[in-house]
């Protein structure tokens, strides 16, 4: 048995899920937008599923009180940018994936050049500024992207792909600012569900496997345990994706490394 084989023959043994979907993990990258309690999870089952490559944005330092739900940082990294903090993790537990920090927030300049290699999108964050610039970017770029936010016990996962499902703006428009009140509830254990929930989904686009959440909008409220799927659908006169019909990116080779790159933390 090879050490591949080895590794993962535990999800290699799951219906539908064999080599040839093990392989597309391996040489996909995903690029996950933010790496809070939300997007470390989706990063880490990322990572631990045998993707081959991370693209990690996130700014800003570790503080104390993002300690309640980032299992990737200790307390002795405070003060430390969190997307390295995640990157060493990381690259500690999972050595075969190739992991790329970028402390920045979602911007057209340094976000565009990373979304051309990448095969899937997790949009994390938890502004909606940002989390429509991607929207764009990805339908402009004919990206798919798992869309996943979370509040106080309460969830939201969905999967965009550009012009063939609704898109974040179909579905919120400009945004909705009952979900990104500045220091908005965490519960460390809620925002991880939804990450993992959001890892799976990546997983599905990535290798074709599973029934992916297209055209629909799982909604959680943990706090009652309460699991919904709500079917969405687009906007003809979405302002992002009317128009558009799903033309395929052009992928960069990963070798093409854009500016911006992190150094080894
Ligand atoms: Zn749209």
């Amino acid at each position: 048995m090879t050490v591949l084989a080895e590794t993962y023959a535990r999800q290699l043994s799951l219906p539908g899920f064999g080599v040839a979907e093990q392989r597309r993990l391996a040489e996909s990258t995903v690029l996950v937008a933010g790496v809070g309690g939300l997007g470390g999870a989706t990063a880490t089952y990322l990572a631990a599923a045998g993707v081959g490559r991370l693209v990690l944005f996130h700014p800003g330092r570790l503080e104390r009180a993002d300690l309640n739900r980032q299992t990737l940082m200790t307390p002795s990294w405070l003060g430390r940018l969190r997307v390295h903090c995640a990157e060493a993790t990381l690259r500690r537990h999972y050595p075969d994936v190739e992991v790329v920090g970028v402390p920045e927030p979602i911007t057209a300049e340094q976000t565009s050049p990373f979304l051309m290699q990448a095969d899937v999108v997790v949009d994390a964050r938890h502004n909606f500024p940002e989390r429509l610039l991607l929207n764009r970017l990805c339908v402009q770029r004919g990206v798919p992207m798992v869309e996943a936010a979370m509040n106080g016990a309460e969830g939201q996962v969905s999967v965009v792909r550009p012009g063939e499902t609704a898109c974040l703006a179909c579905r919120c428009g400009d945004g909705d600012p009952e979900w990104e009140p500045l220091g908005f509830p965490v519960l460390g254990a809620v925002s991880g569900t939804v990450g993992c929930l959001a890892a799976i989904e990546a997983i599905k686009v990535v290798t074709g496997w599973g029934e992916p959440l297209d055209d629909r909008l799982l909604a959680l409220d943990l706090e009652r345990m309460i699991f919904q799927t709500l079917p969405v659908a687009r906007d003809p006169a979405c302002p992002v994706c009317a128009g558009s019909h799903g033309t395929p990116a052009t992928r960069t080779p990963v070798s093409a490394e854009p500016a911006g790159m992190s150094a080894a933390s």
